[in-house]
């Protein structure tokens, strides 16, 4: 695993990308800087890492453009060692930046084969969130309530088991909408029957597939 000055001078270039285009936290900045991208992407796609655009990885699936983690991050609105669930391991990209922020973490991937790829990486750079394989869109009971939840793939609606899973002050971020564009969407959980939604900005995410998502 090589990571170069040639790399660092990318990330740096990168972060100030984010900056201009409104990502002002110093420490979702700082974890840009620390997390090498390029060793998420397989081969054929690997010099365009530090393009601020989503990338193939294997089964079909992404890894998010660096802004929509950034965003999606910022939204999150951490503190130091905040309990967060991440929904949509995927490469474990946005679970390093949240490891390298100092959080604490748990991810769900859907696919084994990406959940075994994303845990193998961690665990050599040196990352240690709880990785689980499984349907997301129903949480991870287990290790509830979180303070935070973080859904990293389009879903039809706020499923009910991440909401309930949500300590209360607690925040969700979850793109909602259809399979093509969906709104960023964020839902507080005010207390234990009442929750508090704001939408955001248009994205496209590839689909939450599962109970509480699309059919797959
Ligand atoms: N966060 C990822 C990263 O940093 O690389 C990118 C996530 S990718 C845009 C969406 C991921 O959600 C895919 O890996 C997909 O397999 C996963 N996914 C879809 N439905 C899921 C579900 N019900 N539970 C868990 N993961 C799911």
């Amino acid at each position: 695993m090589i990571d170069t000055y040639k790399h660092k001078g990318q990330r740096r270039l990168l972060v100030q990308a984010l900056e201009a285009k409104g990502i002002t936290d110093e420490k979702i900045l700082d974890a840009f800087m620390e997390v090498p991208r390029h060793l998420f992407i397989d081969g054929a796609f690997q010099h365009e890492a530090y393009e601020d655009r989503a990338l193939p990885i294997h089964e079909g699936q992404t890894i998010s453009q660096p802004f929509t983690v950034a965003y999606q991050t910022q939204l999150l609105a951490l503190k130091p060692k905040t309990k967060i669930l991440e929904i949509g391991t995927g490469s474990g990209y946005q679970a390093a930046i949240l490891c390298a922020m100092g959080m604490r973490v748990f991810s769900v991937e859907r696919s084994r084969p990406l959940h075994q790829k994303a845990k193998a990486l961690l665990a050599d750079l040196g990352y240690a969130p709880y990785l689980h394989c499984g349907d997301g869109s129903l949480g991870w009971p287990r290790y509830q309530p979180f303070q935070r939840i973080l859904v990293t793939a389009a879903s039809p609606g706020v499923p009910e088991p991440l909401k309930l899973q949500l300590e209360t002050g607690g925040r969700l971020v979850i793109p909602v909408g259809g399979r093509q564009r969906q709104k960023m969407t964020v839902v507080t959980r005010l207390s234990k029957n009442e929750f508090e939604t704001y939408r955001y900005d248009n994205f496209s995410f590839v689909p939450l597939l599962g109970k509480h998502g699309f059919e797959a």
